[in-house]
């Protein structure tokens, strides 16, 4: 990973090294956004809609985007439910396990900020932005299938702007 991000400064070194470069970055951000892999943490009623969008009716598999039972192969962690703040530090550890750049979409008003019942539990994260960062939120409860689409293609967006030098 370490190599990767320096290529470009290596490669702006030789004559037309800058262009090199540039196209480097566009074609490792458009690989990147076209082929998200990610693993599914669904810990409540946002969840079903999670998974009714990975099943054949809304199809994921035609942005490239595949589930991932293993944090380590995964690029993108889709929380979607309640976050308990005894869940918290185990949603941590599966993030820090992840390979880097990694992305994070925070589904439904539980995960975003609480959620619309149990706002006043002391057993309930009040955003998972606590916990790690997070790159798209999805407000509603639950939001629809469509609304967690139009979020992965908000992310898709964000990946293709990227250079190799922002990963971090
Ligand atoms: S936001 Fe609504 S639908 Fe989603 S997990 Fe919370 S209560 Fe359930």
């Amino acid at each position: 990973m370490g190599v990767i991000k320096k290529l470009p400064v290596y490669l702006e070194h030789f004559p037309g090294g800058g262009i090199v470069a540039t196209s480097l970055d566009y074609v490792l951000s458009q690989s990147q956004a076209s082929s998200i892999w990610y693993l599914l943490f669904g810990t409540a009623c946002c969840a079903i809609e999670l998974m009714a969008t990975g099943a054949s009716r809304y199809d994921f598999d035609r942005f490239g985007m595949i589930f991932r039972a293993s944090p380590r192969q995964a690029d993108l962690i889709i929380a979607a439910g309640t976050i308990t703040k005894k869940m918290a530090p185990r949603l941590r550890l599966l993030y820090d396990q992840m390979a880097q750049p990694r992305y994070v979409i925070a589904m439904g008003g539980c995960t975003v900020k609480g959620g619309p019942f149990y706002y006043d539990s002391y057993a309930v994260e009040k955003g998972i932005d606590h916990i790690v960062p997070v790159d798209v939120y999805i407000p509603g409860c639950p939001p629809r299938p469509e609304s967690l689409l139009e979020g992965c293609l908000t992310l898709q967006k964000k990946i293709k702007k990227q250079k190799i030098g922002d990963w971090s």
